[in-house]
């Protein structure tokens, strides 16, 4: 049975890209040796790391000025060595969510952290808004895409001190303007490739202004000197990065990703609005486009689980919501195809004929 795979991360890649990343496994540029063998030294290595960013800076249309590094340690290592590099005193956080929480935690350890906006209140189902940025603090950092909660952030925030932001999920769903951001990273996992590689986008002129002692690993200056390559970097996860990359290039960019990816978000959306047994869990105009959270009705609670097997029963994969919204979480990532969501779409109309 063909499956639709709705995964929040590890999520749905290009096929090509999986298959191309499968041929490297095997024989990489007919050189009779893997791409999990050779150096990452190596002059086709090297040639892969460096068609990654060429394409990662051409899609997101990076300026002058910004580096872009691929390193381990996923988007929570980010967590620390953000204020770890660019916290002197004091920072301004947006606590929109389970990943918000624990950037704040890690900042809390290098300085005072000013929670300047807050959606705790309503179990995150909103992005705060009327804000204040204090003048004083060394940076602002949020999240664009809550994963968890199905909330995004739809216009860049503006800001006197320099925006750092945490686009592990919606990273390459819609053009931004880098030049706003003084820094943006991400976990590839979700939208950029497979688990084992970060992202980060790196404004140069930012750094070398804390007092502290950073360790070179945790030193953005080291990997920006050593192009990501300090030590040995995640060479099959950039591989798939990049052959993910070259995709979204030949789909026609960012510009035309958001434009599908609002299509099926709309049409998803527009079925659980007007659905006798399912609701939204997001307020409607912090919705995000990538992943869409809904749950039964009161009267119907007591068939989420009931749904799940019925949708399983019809080849639909990772509909479980986060244990901290419950109820069922769509994931339609960049590589999720119109059709999928049509099939889910489908199997909510089927499920309610036969049980509202
Ligand atoms: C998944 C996710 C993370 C965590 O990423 P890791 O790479 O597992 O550390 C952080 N932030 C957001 C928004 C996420 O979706």
């Amino acid at each position: 049975m063909k499956k639709h795979n709705f995964n929040a991360g590890p999520s749905i890649l290009p096929r090509i890209a999986i298959e191309n990343t499968a041929k490297a496994i095997l024989d990489l540029n007919n050189s009779g040796l893997s791409i999990l063998e050779i150096s990452h030294r190596s002059k086709d290595f090297q040639a892969i790391i460096d068609e990654a960013v060429a394409l990662f800076k051409e899609l997101l249309n990076i300026p002058e000025g910004y580096h872009v590094l691929f390193l381990g340690g996923g988007a929570s290592m980010q967590f620390c060595m953000v204020p770890y590099n660019l916290m002197s005193k004091k920072a301004a956080y947006l606590e929109t969510g389970v990943w918000a929480k624990k950037a704040i935690k890690e900042a809390k350890l290098f300085g005072e952290v000013a929670i300047i906006g807050s959606s705790a209140d309503k179990n995150f189902s909103y992005i705060p808004k009327d804000y204040k940025i204090p003048e004083d603090a060394d940076y602002f950092h949020f999240t664009s895409n809550n994963t968890i909660y199905g909330t995004e952030i739809h216009e860049d925030p503006v800001s006197s001190v320099p925006m750092i932001c945490d686009m592990s999920s919606d990273i390459l769903s819609r053009p931004i303007d880098i030049s706003k951001y003084a820094l943006i990273y991400g976990g590839a996992q979700k939208n950029t490739g497979p688990a084992g590689v970060t992202f980060i986008i790196i404004k140069e002129d930012i750094l070398g202004k804390v007092e502290r002692v950073i360790p070179s690993m945790l030193d953005y200056k080291t990997h920006i000197a050593s192009g990501s390559m300090f030590n040995t970097p995640p060479c099959l996860p950039i591989f798939a990065v990049k052959e993910t990359l070259k995709w979204v290039k030949e789909m026609g960019g960012v510009v035309k990703m958001r434009e599908i990816n609002h299509e099926k978000a709309n049409l998803l959306y527009e079925t659980i609005d007007n659905s006798r047994m399912f609701v939204g869990t997001a307020e409607k105009n912090s919705r995000s486009v990538m992943n869409v959270c809904f749950v039964m009705k009161e009267q119907y609670k007591d068939k989420e689980a009931d749904f799940i097997s019925f949708a399983q029963s019809k080849g639909m994969v990772g509909l479980k919501g986060h244990r901290s919204v419950g109820g069922f979480r769509a994931s339609i990532y960049n590589a999720l195809p119109k059709e999928s969501v049509l099939a889910l779409i489908d199997v909510i109309k089927e499920y309610e004929k036969l049980n509202a």
